[in-house]
């Protein structure tokens, strides 16, 4: 698109790309409730439904990625319909994996639209306040955290918003529209709904016992009060939201039945569960390296090697040691399941087991395994990777970036003046500023990126396929932004900014080349006056 074109005309583009985009968001929002519920003939057939109408607007507004990858999904639906509406791993990957794309192809910043890289979800908050300014203000910021939010400032506006499109949650004043109003207001619209939509309350007084059990009993998860700031509100709406993408668990089987296995692989697909078999043990750790899965079903006893030398074996392994391994075995002599516990096993199903059975065994240890894992790699106030796990994160990308002569970026961020923060404002405002910047780097990059909190209030950012140039525009634009943010407090509201040091891997350079590099240029940024970003330069 060149400068001289009809600016009417790119709005009119714009708009078009903007419903097309809503559409591919359609599109993911039933994968997920898929992936948290069983497939079934419903959902299948709104799958099917939502992307004919995706490749549709896609054609006739001319969205070629999104057209491409309509069709292919398309495809992948027939092949599952061929198959007597029966997925298999295969088909499950296929289909995981043109999601995944899906949900990364927003509108770049290069076409002059608005940016969209988003995650999947972006679906609006409605704020309902008592006071219309306040909330106008409110939207303003979650905007800045890359959140939609739409202000109502009346009842009837608000049934109209709920009519036409379901928010991603709701943020309701107790006393919208009328003292008690508000509550009652959102019970009715509550009702009506098959699904509920994620609430929060709010009241501008600290409320008694009386108005808060209301508001649990109006179907309220969380109950501000006082002042509101964006950043804390947005935490709650990302749990609430289930923001976070959903990626399928993958299962490792293995069986020296070939039945057997295709017994579990048929019932764990059902459920859109990945799987992978070996009939020959042997392989497992190779396999085990490739796949990477949640959780390894194992049969107790094979020709070669039984169960629990397998998992023996597994268990000598630093790196699964925390995989939950479950026997799958006709044994029903209580002495010998213990003893197979006790080798490394987290749990023992008796064969013929029924499917409904095996698929909720899978689904709470897989849940609980990565839970856990989670926990292990990141940072329990941000939520953010670790030091340690970043630090992995840039070896792992910088081999790949070298392998496939990729660019790679790395970024440092550390906050201005934040030692001032806690000194004037309290330790717990500290902690809420680093929280913000965390959501707000979460919200604004790519999906593909990996964010760490480096030290107490130094982050930093891997961005694969990036040149320095490009990571330059995007961190530029985020610091930016990141000044706009006002954090209510007394006396003065608080505004904060941070520097950023920033390098591009080149030729055979190791990571800890490029981590210095960031480093340097980061000094560079704050001896220039900090609020910058900075990139290293070899001179
Ligand atoms: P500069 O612009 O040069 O970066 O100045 P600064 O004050 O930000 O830098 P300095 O490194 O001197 O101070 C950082 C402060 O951050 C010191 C430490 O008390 C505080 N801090 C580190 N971790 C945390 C945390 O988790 N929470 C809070 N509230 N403060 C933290
Ligand atoms: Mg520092
Ligand atoms: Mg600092």
């Amino acid at each position: 698109m060149t400068e001289h074109e009809d600016p009417s005309l790119d709005r009119l583009k714009q708009h078009f790309a903007q419903r097309v985009i809503h559409q591919a968001r359609q599109i993911l929002e039933v994968w997920q409730r898929l992936q948290r519920n069983e497939w079934n003939e419903r959902g299948m057939h709104e799958l099917r439904n939502a992307t004919l109408l995706l490749q549709r607007y896609a054609e006739r507004f001319e969205q070629a990625e999104h057209r491409q990858l309509a069709q292919d999904i398309g495809h992948c639906l027939q092949a599952v319909a061929d198959n007597r509406g029966r997925l298999n791993s295969d088909l499950i990957g296929q289909l995981n994996q043109l999601m995944q794309r899906l949900s990364r192809t927003g509108l770049r910043r290069g076409d002059s639209f608005e940016q969209t890289a988003l995650p999947p979800l972006r679906k609006p908050v409605y704020l309902a306040l008592q006071h219309p300014e306040r909330a106008e203000h409110l939207a303003q910021q979650l905007e800045y955290f890359g959140m939609t939010a739409q202000a109502l400032d009346t009842a009837n506006a608000f049934r109209s918003a709920m009519l036409e499109r379901h928010p991603a949650a709701i943020l309701m004043d107790v006393d919208f529209s009328g003292p008690g109003a508000g509550l009652q207001l959102v019970q009715t619209v509550q009702e009506d709904l098959e699904e509920k939509i994620p609430l929060l309350f709010y009241s501008h007084l600290d409320t008694d016992m009386p108005a808060r059990l209301a508001a649990v009993r109006a179907g309220g998860q969380e109950f501000f009060t006082g002042t509101l700031d964006a950043s804390s509100l947005l935490e709650r709406i990302e749990v609430l939201a289930h923001v976070a993408q959903y990626e399928p668990y993958k299962v490792l089987i293995v069986d020296d039945s070939r039945a057997q296995a295709t017994y579990t692989e048929r019932a764990l697909n059902s459920a859109g569960i990945l799987t992978r078999t070996l009939i020959e043990p042997i392989q497992t750790m190779a396999e085990l390296a490739e796949f990477q899965p949640d959780l390894i079903i194992l049969d107790m006893y094979m020709p070669d090697c039984n169960g629990a030398e397998l998992a023996k074996v597994i268990r000598h392994n630093d790196r699964y040691v925390s995989v939950p391994i479950i026997y799958l075995s006709a044994e029903d002599d209580l002495d010998k399941q213990l003893d197979a516990m006790s080798e490394g096993g987290d749990d023992f199903l008796t064969k013929p087991i029924k499917p409904r059975h095996l698929i909720a065994t899978v689904r709470n240890r897989a849940a609980r395994a990565r839970n856990l894992k989670a926990r292990m790699v990141r940072d329990s106030l941000t939520g953010l990777y670790n030091h340690t796990h970043t630090l992995q994160l840039l070896e792992d990308t910088r081999f790949r970036a070298q392998r496939d002569q990729q660019p790679l970026s790395f970024a440092m961020l550390d906050i201005d003046f934040f030692k001032k923060v806690n000194d004037n404002y309290g330790h717990p405002m500290g902690d809420r500023v680093i929280k913000s910047l965390a959501l707000f780097l979460k919200q604004r990059l790519r999906k593909s990126d990996h964010i760490g909190r480096y030290g107490g209030e130094e982050f930093a950012v891997v961005m694969p396929n990036t040149d320095a140039r490009a990571a330059q525009l995007v961190l530029d634009e985020i610091r930016q932004r990141f000044a706009e943010i006002i954090y209510p407090a007394q006396p003065l509201d608080l505004t904060c900014t941070f520097s950023c040091g920033l390098a591009q891997l080149r030729g055979e350079a190791s990571s800890q080349t490029l981590t210095q590099q960031a480093d340097e240029a980061l000094y560079v940024a704050k001896h220039g006056g900090r609020n910058r970003v900075e990139v290293f330069n070899a001179d």
